[in-house]
């Protein structure tokens, strides 16, 4: 037995573990325990609103991280209005969502439409499991304003769908799941 503990190379052993395992085991402990500070702090802010709401405009005013179903739509379909390949794009928003939790981003703002409670189901029920608070943030702007601005844009979401959507729309509510929903009424002129 002791003959085969000093045919181990114990020196070498210590050198591996100090320049590689001891290393990789407390920067593996460091960065668990970053996560969890971390996690503890992260935040889902889901936007609800029309297109044209302003949703995107205020996004970019906040500077924090956000991931949109219309950039997606472009990134997978060359094409941020193709209606056509939507389950995809918000299964793509689901798993980007969980990679920035698992690295431990602060705050993931979701820029989509966001109008039934069903569709904001999936980021409360991620929310939760990452620990994270969840927060709604809804466009309360008046359909007539919404469908003058969604004109005046290059890539006008068609008449019909506005109409629809507005029809679809439900505000969102603490119930949900949210621990916060704050109302923007006023747009910036
Ligand atoms: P989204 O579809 O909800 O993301 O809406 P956007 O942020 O893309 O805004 C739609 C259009 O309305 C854009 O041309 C913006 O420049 C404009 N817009 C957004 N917010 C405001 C606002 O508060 N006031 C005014 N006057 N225009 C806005
Ligand atoms: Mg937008």
């Amino acid at each position: 037995m002791q003959d085969d503990l000093n045919r181990f190379p114990r020196r070498n052993l210590r050198r591996d573990l100090r320049r590689n395992g001891n290393l990789a085991i407390r920067s593996e402990f460091a960065s668990f325990r970053r996560l969890r500070a971390i996690m503890s702090l992260m935040r889902i802010v889901v936007l609800v609103g029309l297109p044209g709401s302003g949703k995107s405009t205020w996004l970019a005013r906040t500077g924090a991280g956000g991931l949109s179903s219309d950039v997606i739509r472009g990134l997978l379909a060359d094409d941020e209005g193709d209606q056509t390949v939507n389950r995809r794009v918000f299964q793509t928003l689901r798993y980007l969502l969980k990679q920035r939790l698992q690295i431990g981003r602060p705050e993931t703002t979701i820029d989509a439409t966001n109008l039934t409670p069903a569709e904001r189901a999936p980021y409360i029920a991620i929310g939760k499991r990452y620990g994270c608070e969840i927060e709604a943030v809804f466009f309360d702007v008046p359909l007539d304003v919404c469908r003058e601005r969604n004109r005046r844009r290059n890539r006008a979401v068609p008449e019909g769908a506005m109409t629809k959507m507005a029809r679809k729309l439900a505000a969102p509510a603490v119930d949900e799941g949210f621990s916060r929903v704050t109302v923007i009424t006023e747009p910036h002129p």
